[in-house]
């Protein structure tokens, strides 16, 4: 067996929208060189596979199967993205909570006890609580268990604002920090287009800085989730590709800075509560968080996110 340490195995748990159209990204881009799919309902899994398989000759080399926890050994991360989503209109993802906390005590320490090395890395709502449930649940030290955070908030917010300044997403510099939901908090501070802040780029392109349309921008990110459920039922081919990037991260060891979820020890008010910083990912897992220099109101924001956090994770009874 290849150690955690060298292999390019990744688990996913849950062979769902989420985990199948991840699958999917990792193939495309060629970040894993085994993919095992593991679903409670292993038929889904089988055909996934199948139709992963039939993908090959045009993309690139992989081994990919339908397995069972054994295959989680010696995996470098394992992503989890089982469990229930947000069916009904206006339901939150801290609804969530007790059915997913119950599929989370099902699962994780299956994980870990084939796998006490390799990273985990957290899709399931919501997700910074069960984030947090995987972390004590496996028994892993903080820095190997992810949370997809607010990776997905960060890139519906560059893309709205890449829209409004009618420049591509990628030249846009901005985060969303805290709760992956409603307690979200958007680094306006911070938020810049090829490093001029946005007020500044409005000067130099000689356009208004419009705080209306900012304020919607923000409006639009965070109920972003609700809108595309609303309309297609479930959401995931932009956290699929997100959680892509993410294990591109770990597995290269780029140390790549992403706003993902990790249990934070200090600072903000948000200790032992897993929320979304700019994080630094490596082969190890987080290596750094950002200690962003945020304004009084983004801190006194990410306060009461944590808080609504912590409120969460009381609810898991852990
Ligand atoms: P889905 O219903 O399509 O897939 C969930 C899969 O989990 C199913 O195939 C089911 O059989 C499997 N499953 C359930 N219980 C299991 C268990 N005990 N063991 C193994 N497998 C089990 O749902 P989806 O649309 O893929 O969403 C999955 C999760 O991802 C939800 O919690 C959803 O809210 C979340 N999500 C998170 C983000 C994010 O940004 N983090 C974005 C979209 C969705």
């Amino acid at each position: 067996m290849v150690s955690a340490r060298l292999s390019t195995r990744v688990a996913i748990i849950g062979a769902g929208n989420v985990g199948a159209t991840c699958a999917y990204a990792l193939l495309l881009r060629g970040v894993a060189t085994e993919i095992v799919l593991v679903d409670a309902n292993r038929e889904k899994a089988v055909g996934e596979a199948m139709d992963l398989n039939h993908s090959l000759p045009f993309a690139q080399p992989a081994r990919i199967w339908a397995g069972d926890y054994a295959d989680c050994a010696g995996a470098a991360l394992t992503i989890i993205t089982a469990g229930a989503g947000r069916m009904a209109p206006g339901q939150t993802r801290m609804d969530l909570i007790r059915t997913n906390a119950g599929v989370f005590r099902e699962i994780v320490p299956e994980v870990a006890r084939h796998n006490p090395e390799g990273l985990l890395l957290i899709a399931s709502n919501p997700v910074d609580v069960m984030t947090y449930a995987a972390q004590r649940l496996s028994g892993l030290p903080p820095e190997k268990v992810i949370g997809s955070g607010t990776i997905l908030d960060t890139a519906r917010f560059r893309f709205l604002l890449s829209q409004h300044f009618q420049v591509d997403p990628r030249s846009v510099h901005a985060f969303i920090i805290g709760e992956h939901g409603d307690s979200e908090v958007p680094v306006w501070s911070l938020a810049n287009i090829a490093g001029m802040r946005l007020p500044d780029f409005c000067t130099a392109r000689e356009i208004t800085y419009d705080q209306e349309a900012m304020d919607a921008i923000f409006r639009q990110t965070r109920g972003a989730g609700y809108e595309v459920i609303s309309r297609k039922g479930a959401t995931f081919f932009a956290i699929a590709l997100g959680l892509a990037e993410i294990a591109g991260t770990i597995l290269r060891d780029q140390n790549t800075v992403l706003s993902v979820s990790t249990l934070l020890e200090g600072g903000y008010g948000a200790e032992g509560v897993c929320l979304s910083l700019p994080v630094a990912l490596g082969r190890t897992g987080v290596q750094w968080v950002l200690p962003m220099g945020l304004n009084e109101a983004e801190a006194a924001a990410l306060r009461v996110s944590a808080g609504k956090l912590r409120a969460g994770i009381a609810q898991l009874g852990l």
